[in-house]
């Protein structure tokens, strides 16, 4: 990276760390004074300021000065890529791959067309976070299908990036929750994905090398201010797939409801060498929420002085916590034992991981080994992640160079069939020994995807339904694991298992294996037939890790 660079992303660092102090008092006031001098039960409808609103005319106007930089970039014969900076994404992958090409500057089209609360809908520029989308919709009681957990993703992002998170198991990937969407051709065509429904299961998982993307109608479902969770631990990840299996079978064979109000709306788990907690639950309504607070169940909040989430999660695994003994009847899961029930303000919720960006900052004394024992501090965890989001922990993260960050740790995603969860655990367990693990199960779309969990119409188990979502991120406690060989042994053990990775990281394996996973032939041919081939970076080339 050239000292250029590196200011610019220190000073970017330091504007949001100056943004963060600025804005403690509110957060003083609204996570730990307000709910101790008012009604604890007061709304919190945002954690960041709704998204803007902007007219179809000037959105227009946005759209038509991209086309023209495309055009530019098609003259220039440089490939085309998307021009945000290095670190301002969620990808774990450096912007190597983007000093020789074009950059496409899309970023101005970061609002909301339309909010159309009577029919359920948003329509929205890809650049719109998903917290600023749902300080928007919140306040109406709606929110998306699907809000991946880090506040700083991007409706685009998510699309192009395959996004996830605890709804999942019942609503899949965010992109097979749209209603349509706006894409720009490499050719410079403005046309809907519901008109060109093959392009369109091509584009989600691209990482925009098919098409871009320049709106959305984003379907929105009913949810209120409040989630009432419960934490359940079970013997190990593979006890919390099979509760996996049983809960996306009962989905699968009843009334499929899409909203967040209820019991089983939400699912996921964090598997510690230990054991494992499963997270489950729902939205309640506020008259519920303060029936349950009064008869003595916890709120949990993010305030200034927080630890990080998974933190809390251990907590718990180790010392329980809340629980009635009805509640504990009641809901005594097949595998699992219930240890405590609380209730948390909804954006808490959906954005809980942001904070460390799961536990992504414990990474960080070994990219800068001189400052680890100021990196590993509790303290400075809470304060650093008390001022800056994920995305400004991963704008750090790229300030050194890909052999360090790569040759110190592991940020991946796995989508795996349930029944391979237990030999990946085990290449984990005899290999590099990174814990605690994320488990989120991920219902697969309805139809053929090129890059997303698309499934056959043949459903003959529920194998065919969902893959468990496993994270691994870290850096490696068996120590001294060479990480490049890691990865490739990873890669190949991922796709004997039938499963796929997400393609924020690098990918390790060479161009001819890495598309043995995909159908290269239909991704060349959509690329031919749309004018995306010589125009768009093609996908290996831009996920695929630089040597040297
Ligand atoms: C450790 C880690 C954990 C993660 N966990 C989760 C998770 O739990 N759930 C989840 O959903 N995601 C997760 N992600 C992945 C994240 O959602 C994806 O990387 C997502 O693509 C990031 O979106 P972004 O808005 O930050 O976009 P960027 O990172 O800027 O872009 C992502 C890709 O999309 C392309 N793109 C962006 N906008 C457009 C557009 N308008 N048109 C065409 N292409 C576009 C970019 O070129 C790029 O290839 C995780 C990532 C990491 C590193």
């Amino acid at each position: 990276m050239t000292p250029d660079r590196k200011i610019k992303i220190i000073a970017s660092v330091a504007w949001a760390l100056f943004l963060g102090i600025l804005e403690l008092p509110l957060r003083l006031w609204r996570d730990v004074l307000a709910p101790l001098w008012s009604d604890p039960l007061r709304p919190v409808w945002g954690l960041d300021p709704p998204a803007p609103y902007k007219s179809q005319r000037q959105h227009d106007a946005d759209v038509k000065e991209i086309i023209e930089h495309l055009k530019k970039a098609r003259e220039s014969g440089k490939e085309v890529v998307i021009g945000r900076k290095v670190g301002e994404g969620h990808s774990a992958r450096s912007g190597r791959y983007k000093e020789k090409a074009f950059r496409v500057d899309m970023t101005k089209l970061d609002s909301v067309l339309e909010l159309d609360v009577e029919s359920r809908r948003a329509v929205c520029e890809p650049f719109v976070s998903f917290s600023a989308l749902s300080s928007l919709t919140l306040p109406h009681n709606l929110l998306p299908l699907v809000v991946p957990e880090f506040r700083r993703i991007t409706v685009g992002g998510a699309i192009q990036g395959l996004g996830i998170e605890s709804t999942s198991y019942r609503n899949s990937t965010f992109d097979t929750t749209l209603v349509d969407t706006t894409l720009l051709t490499g050719r410079g065509d403005v046309i809907r994905s519901s008109e060109h429904p093959r392009l369109w299961r091509s584009v989600p998982g691209s990482n925009g090398t098919v098409a871009l993307t320049l709106s959305t109608e984003v379907k929105l479902t009913p949810a209120t201010e409040w989630v009432r969770l419960r934490y359940v631990k079970y013997a190990s990840p593979l006890e919390f797939t099979r509760e996996s299996n049983r809960k996306v079978e009962e989905y699968n064979r009843g009334e499929k409801e899409e909203n967040w109000i209820g019991n089983d709306k939400l699912m996921d788990g964090v598997g510690f060498p230990w054991g494992t907690i499963g997270m489950f639950g729902g939205c309640v309504t506020k008259e519920d929420a303060r029936r349950l607070h009064r008869s003595g169940m916890p709120i949990y909040r993010q305030g200034p002085a927080s630890d990080l989430y998974y933190r809390h999660i251990e907590d718990i695994g180790k010392g329980g916590g809340h629980v009635t003994p009805e509640a504990f009847e009641e809901h005594l899961e097949k595998y699992g034992e219930l240890l405590h029930e609380e209730l948390i303000p909804t954006p808490v919720y959906l954005f809980r991981y942001d904070r460390g960006g799961f536990w992504g900052i414990t990474a960080l004394p070994k990219f800068f080994p001189s400052l680890a024992s100021l990196l590993s501090n509790r303290i400075f965890h809470t304060v650093l992640t008390t001022l800056v989001s994920t995305a400004t922990l991963y704008k750090i993260a790229m300030l050194v160079s890909d052999q360090t960050r790569e040759g110190s740790a592991i940020l991946q995603d796995l989508d795996i069939p349930p029944s391979g969860v237990k030999k990946l655990l085990r290449w984990n367990d005899d290999t590099l020994g990174i814990w605690p693990l994320w488990l989120c199960p991920v219902a697969c779309s309805q139809d053929k995807r090129t890059f997303g969990l698309g499934r056959s119409e043949d459903i003959k188990s529920v194998e065919d339904m969902y893959a468990m979502n496993v994270g691994v991120y870290g850096a490696p406690s068996n120590g001294g694991y060479p990480l490049f060989d890691a990865n490739i042994q990873l890669e190949k053990l991922v796709a004997s298992l039938g499963g796929k990775k997400a393609l924020y990281a690098f990918v390790y394996s060479d161009r001819e294996v890495f598309w043995s996973w995909y159908d290269a032939r239909e991704y060349e041919e959509l690329r031919e037939e749309y004018g995306g081939k010589n125009v768009f970076m093609g996908l290996w080339e831009k996920v695929s890790k630089p040597m040297g």
